[in-house]
């Protein structure tokens, strides 16, 4: 099923787009945990990192490729950044279209809020 993250690939919402290309688009997260919180989304519709095949190897290798660009570009690669992607409810992801977290620009802390 199709989530906001399909409108705004086809750009039929706004979001402020940072790449897109025939694989891969990201755009800033609209509710930002950090200076700069990018998400990287594939273009083809992907419910989350569970549903992949290896016909998206591709498209997955390219995510990471696409996050290191964007990652110097927006001037946090030399002091380091975090790529998160949820999986489902204990994952805590909230949009069901596959999509990598890039965070970055302040110290982000430990990787989990808390332990149980
Ligand atoms: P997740 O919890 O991993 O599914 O992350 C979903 C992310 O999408 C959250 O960080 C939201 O703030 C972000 N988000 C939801 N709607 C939009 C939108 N229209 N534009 C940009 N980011 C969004």
């Amino acid at each position: 099923m199709s989530t906001i993250f399909s409108k705004i690939i086809a750009k039929e919402i706004p979001s402020q787009m940072v790449f897109q290309d025939d694989r891969v688009t990201a755009f800033k997260d609209i509710n930002p945990s950090a200076p700069v919180h990018i998400l990287i989304v594939p273009n083809k519709e992907i419910p989350t990192i569970d549903d992949v095949t290896p016909e998206d190897e591709a498209v997955l290798g390219h995510m990471l490729i696409v996050a290191k660009q964007i990652a110097r570009e927006q001037g946090i690669a030399e002091n380091g950044y975090r790529l998160i992607i949820n999986c489902r409810s204990d994952g805590g992801q909230e949009v069901y279209h596959l999509h990598m977290h890039l965070l970055g620009g302040r110290r982000l802390g430990p990787m989990l809020a808390q332990k149980d």
